[in-house]
């Protein structure tokens, strides 16, 4: 595994704010003796879950999903929350450079696509996950990015605030210049979408285990073959629905390819309203910063500030502690009328990105019937739901199913990704700079 053994140690969950809010289901239990199933799926979170339900509500297929936790143990039930667009770390001019025009506009559909389909399947599956107002807010603290911004916004339907008129309509903050709104995106409550889905599953007919890590995966007879420390399940499709757990041992295929990043949260105790009229953010539109290592906050439905950071090179304890240290005075700096709030939450988790800056959905070559839907580069509450719904359609005979983009093989990775990872996060750190108030 590429980090310590902390960060896929499944029979402890993240000291989550999300999990405080919801008690925890009754357990799935984990797969014992030799089974039979249609279609194999590994890892319970966005991407297997919306795969398994597209499956079975729309194929009539016979699905067995395997978790090596419980539902939702992954990034799905412990991420920001942010259903936003997203999905890749390249821009529209990128891939227009890279694939052409026709693959640009088809992954602008696919990720409005995928912010409707979260809301479909908050209503379809009844799931309450406290959606919170609709938009999202990009903010930049560099006055250079901020005059590039005027000059190149072109989306019809953003706004762009300056620094007076954040502060009017309930944005300000100590280190922002200005700031584009966009009207997509929701806020929700991430770990309750992940069991809302899980319930959504077994309704359905999805046989769901838990406590069933896939420790080897081997085709025999013509059919794949899944193990897992109490059983053995034979199936003529695998679907590989793990993202930044994955392991490259269960497919030798994926090293080099893919590269697990950690996120970091922190959720302070309630804000009081005397505390956010000092601070003149009383808004709970999503809000993310321009950096590198970028910073995502919103204000949750308690009053809480949530604010997220991705960064950090290790799990071990003192290094979590210095990066949740380093966090908390950037928060700090934006938020100084927050000061006294302590943080009562703090947790973090592994995102996914690819060698191709883009996720991948489709077959893994090689023997019929093994397929992949992963690499939503931190932004997959959307990405994922929606990207498992086409993996599935692809399983079933849709080829043209996934994304236009997301139909390429990540190629591998010549150069060490420790050492990668190492160099991009110095980089991305020189390029960012200190946060400074404006
Ligand atoms: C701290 C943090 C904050 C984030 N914030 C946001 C956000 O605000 N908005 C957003 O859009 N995205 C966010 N993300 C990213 C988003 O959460 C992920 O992209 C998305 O949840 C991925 O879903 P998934 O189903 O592909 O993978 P996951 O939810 O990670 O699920 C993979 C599952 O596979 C299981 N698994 C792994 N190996 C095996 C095996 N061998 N056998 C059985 N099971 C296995 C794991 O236990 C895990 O439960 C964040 C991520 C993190 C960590």
């Amino acid at each position: 595994m590429f980090y310590e053994a902390e960060a896929y140690d499944t029979t402890r969950w993240p000291a989550s704010y999300w999990r405080a809010t919801r008690p925890a289901p009754a357990p799935c239990a984990a797969l014992e003796g030799a089974q039979r199933t249609d279609i194999a799926i590994i890892g319970a979170g966005y991407a297997g879950l919306n795969a398994a339900l597209e499956l079975v509500e729309h194929h009539g297929a016979d699905v067995t999903v395997l978790e090596a936790a419980q539902p939702g143990w992954g990034a799905s039930g412990r991420n920001g929350g942010f259903c936003c667009l997203g999905g890749t770390m390249l821009d529209e001019a990128a891939i227009t450079r890279r694939h052409g025009t026709e693959t640009a506009r088809d992954w602008d559909g696919f990720e409005t696509r995928a912010i409707e389909r979260v809301r479909d399947n908050l209503s379809r599956y009844a799931i309450d996950a406290d959606p919170v107002e609709t938009g999202e807010l990009l903010l930049t603290g560099s006055a250079r990015r901020w005059a590039a911004i005027q000059a190149t916004q072109r989306a019809p339907d953003a706004v762009l605030l300056d620094r007076a008129a954040l502060r009017d309509q309930g944005f300000a903050t100590a280190c922002y210049h200005g700031g584009r709104m966009a009207a997509q995106g929701f806020g929700l409550n991430p770990y309750a979408y992940a069991l809302g889905l899980a319930r959504g599953a077994q309704s359905a007919g999805v046989r769901l285990h838990g406590d069933s890590a896939v420790i080897g995966l081997h085709r025999k007879g013509g059919r794949w073959q899944l193990h897992t420390q109490r059983g053995q399940l034979s199936a003529r499709h695998v679907l590989i629905a793990s993202n930044g757990y994955s392991s490259e041992t269960l497919l030798p295929w994926l090293k080099g390819r893919i590269l697990p990043v950690i996120s970091n949260i922190m959720v302070t105790r309630p804000i009081t309203p005397a505390e956010l009229q000092a601070q003149g953010w009383t808004r709970q539109m999503m809000a993310h910063d321009d950096r590198r290592l970028l910073h995502y906050f919103r204000l949750l439905p308690d009053n809480r500030l949530l604010f997220g950071a991705r960064g950090g090179l290790s799990f071990t304890a003192r290094s979590v502690a210095a990066f949740a240290a380093r966090a908390r005075a950037d928060f700090d700096c934006i938020f100084p009328h927050f000061a006294r709030a302590k943080s009562q939450f703090t947790w973090n988790g592994l995102v996914c990105l690819t060698s191709s800056r883009a996720p991948y959905i489709g077959p893994v070559p090689g023997p019929q019937g093994l397929w992949l839907a992963l690499g939503w580069h931190g932004n997959g509450v959307a990405a994922a739901s929606e990207g498992g719904r086409r993996v599935a359609r692809a399983m079933m005979g849709q080829p043209d199913a996934p994304p236009r983009l997301a139909r390429h093989h990540p190629p591998r990775l010549a150069v060490p990704r420790k050492f990668a990872l190492r160099a991009a996060m110095a980089l991305a750190g020189l390029r960012d700079g200190p946060m400074r108030p404006l």
